[in-house]
């Protein structure tokens, strides 16, 4: 991966419009140990709604293996802004529009509600997060020795019974979800729909991995962290490097006249 290169993203957006797209955790809010308490980096919330503004140079989308009632909770935006929830399940459209996609996974996973509440201790520091169409395992808070041990558990109960679910792992998180789920899947749907726009990508875990796959060569695919193997093209090192990047794309798109005031 290149590191990022300063002005990359203005650049861009002086010459094309750009299809945004922004994970959440580790991306512009820092991890935290306690999930509930993610709040956005201080900057965000203004800078995507300066973005969000400018629907004639940018579309923004959040994508995040979060449902979209918290990501609103959170960065407090209504309008403008396409939600991408629990890796593509669940989608806000700006105006006001829904898409959830289960499937098949309904009965897999109240079977696996049921192995939960037989397998995963209550009160060693795991969490589970049930949010309907996907089923997340934390285990930030547990001690290593029973980790591995529940962890596994989980993920070979999956594998070996439940043909509509599939696992995707995280920073101290499991988290089984329909096979059609996938930030690629969510990432192909918006080239398609947006294809005048240059996509751009910011993501900071294995999640992001199939969106940044899914943009190849032809658009700005950024890793957010140390340096590892990704399919990312460019890397910056932490979500403070993402807000400045932000700032500057929204600048660069401010410098184009409104529509509206062409006339
Ligand atoms: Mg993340």
């Amino acid at each position: 991966m290149t590191p990022l290169p300063e002005g990359a993203l203005a650049a861009l957006a002086r010459s094309s419009p750009v299809l945004l797209c922004l994970d959440y955790d580790g991306t512009i809010a820092e991890i935290v140990d306690d999930p509930a308490r993610a709040t956005p980096h201080p900057e965000a919330p203004s800078l995507l709604r300066r973005i969000a503004a400018r629907p004639d140079r940018a579309v923004l989308a959040i994508v995040s293996g979060r449902e979209i009632s918290a990501l609103r909770r959170f960065l407090g935006i209504d309008d403008g802004l396409i939600l991408i929830g629990v890796h593509g399940l669940q989608i806000l459209w700006p105006d006001g529009t829904r898409e959830m996609n289960a499937g098949a996974a309904r009965a897999d996973l109240t079977r696996l509600r049921a192995w939960i509440s037989a397998n995963v201790p209550g009160d060693l520091g795991f969490r589970i997060e049930d949010k309907e169409f996907s089923i997340a395992l934390h285990y930030r808070g547990a001690p290593a020795e029973t980790t591995s041990r529940v962890r596994d558990a989980f993920a070979e109960f999956v594998k070996d019974n439940m043909s509509a679910l599939t696992l995707a792992h995280g920073k101290c998180v499991v988290e089984a979800l329909p096979r059609i789920a996938g930030k690629g899947h969510a990432m192909r749907a918006l080239r398609r729909r947006f294809s005048g726009f240059v996509p751009v990508y910011f993501g900071d875990d294995l999640s992001d991995e199939d969106a940044f796959a899914a943009i190849g060569n032809e658009g700005f695919s950024i890793f957010v962290g140390p340096e590892r193997r990704s399919a990312a093209r460019y890397r910056v090192d932490s979500p403070r490097d993402v807000i400045r990047a932000l700032s500057e794309l929204a600048t660069a798109i401010e410098s184009h006249p409104c529509p509206a005031n062409r006339a």
